[in-house]
């Protein structure tokens, strides 16, 4: 069944990508068995896109950006995977339903999937899932995967340490107006553009790009040679954004020469690889009956400063370790 699946999702099969991505983020245990004997049989088909993320705060113009970059792309002969993250929701099973509106044009061409979050997940089970998804679509035959933030908080970090080059887009607003953006991700910007450089916000955005601008000059930059541009650009009109399709390979021939696009992917798969390891110790922790018959009075004692949460951990860790043969 797996190697059924395996070779329609090779063969560019939509609908069998759809269904592996449902297996990859299912949490019952023979659906996580065959997802994973699935990534690894297409192992040998994937790493060959670029792997982009997008974040910015919430109506700063993610989606309306991501459509219209995905059509230039399009049009210039790419083939592009939208995935979405969003830790932060409560909604539950199912997609987002906001989503099945968002990106109409882009959703029913047919070089591009997109594929909503379903929400509702912790961190550690969305930053695998979205790591197997990638995978998955350039198994699929697609050269650019955009991965974009939706809820806000601790995803930017996560969705940078996955994709080759990260993207801001921010609305036409001084820094210190801005809502919802955590400080230190305008660091983590390969690129930041503010967006909405139209109509009466042409002047702001125009002022805001030059003050991000001054801003990002002032900060060391991640990759040696790439000055983060800053660029106004309009995803109403398209004004600028197909211009950023050319920053992307700009981008990706600098690291491609110095090496560094291999050695970002690889230390991004050894902190993945330490990453699956604690969570998988953590839910083996969890679920073992020593460690829950002890925790409850553990954990009470160290909220009530009765005890070092150092001390409580030794506890609970020997415990786990005598029961397990680990020690
Ligand atoms: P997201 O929450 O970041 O995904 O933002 P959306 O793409 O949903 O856009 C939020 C609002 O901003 C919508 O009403 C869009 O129509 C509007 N918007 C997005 N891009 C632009 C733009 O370039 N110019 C203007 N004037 N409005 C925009």
């Amino acid at each position: 069944m797996t190697e059924d699946l395996a070779a329609a999702i090779r063969a560019g099969d939509r609908r069998a990508l759809a269904r592996a991505v449902t297996l990859v983020e299912s949490t019952r245990a023979d659906h996580r068995q065959q997802a994973e004997t699935l990534v690894e049989t297409l192992l040998p088909r994937t790493g060959k896109a670029t792997r982009l993320g997008i974040s910015g705060p919430p109506g700063a113009g993610k989606s309306t950006f991501i459509e219209r970059f995905g059509l230039d792309g399009l049009a210039r002969g790419r083939t592009v995977a939208v995935l979405a993250v969003d830790p932060a929701s409560k909604r539950g099973g199912g997609a987002i339903l906001g989503d099945k509106t968002r990106m109409i044009e882009l959703s029913r061409a047919s070089g591009a999937f997109i594929r909503p979050s379903p929400g509702g997940e912790t961190m550690g089970g969305v930053a695998r899932r979205t790591r197997e998804t990638i995978l998955l679509c350039e198994a699929a035959g697609f050269d650019t995967v955009i991965v974009e933030t939706i809820g806000a908080g601790q995803s930017e970090t996560t969705v940078a340490e996955m994709v080759d080059m990260f993207l801001l887009i921010l609305p036409p607003a001084a820094g210190d107006e801005l809502q919802g953006l955590k400080r230190g991700i305008i660091e983590l910007a390969d690129l930041v553009l503010i967006n909405k450089a139209d109509s009466e916000l042409l002047d702001h955005a125009n002022r805001a790009a030059a003050d991000y601008a001054n801003a990002l000059r002032l900060i060391r930059p991640l990759v040696a040679g790439w000055e983060p541009p800053v660029r106004a650009v309009s995803a109403l009109t398209g004004a600028g954004v197909d211009a950023v399709w050319d920053d992307v390979a700009r981008f990706r021939a600098l690291l491609e020469a110095s090496g560094a696009w291999s050695r970002q992917r690889a230390e991004q798969a050894r902190a993945a690889l330490l990453a699956e390891i604690g969570e998988g110790l953590l839910a083996l922790f969890r679920a073992a009956s020593i460690v829950a018959a002890r925790f409850p009075d553990i954990e009470r004692e160290v909220m009530a400063g009765a005890r070092t949460p150092a001390d409580g951990a030794r506890e609970l860790l020997t415990a786990f370790l005598t029961r397990t043969g680990g020690c």
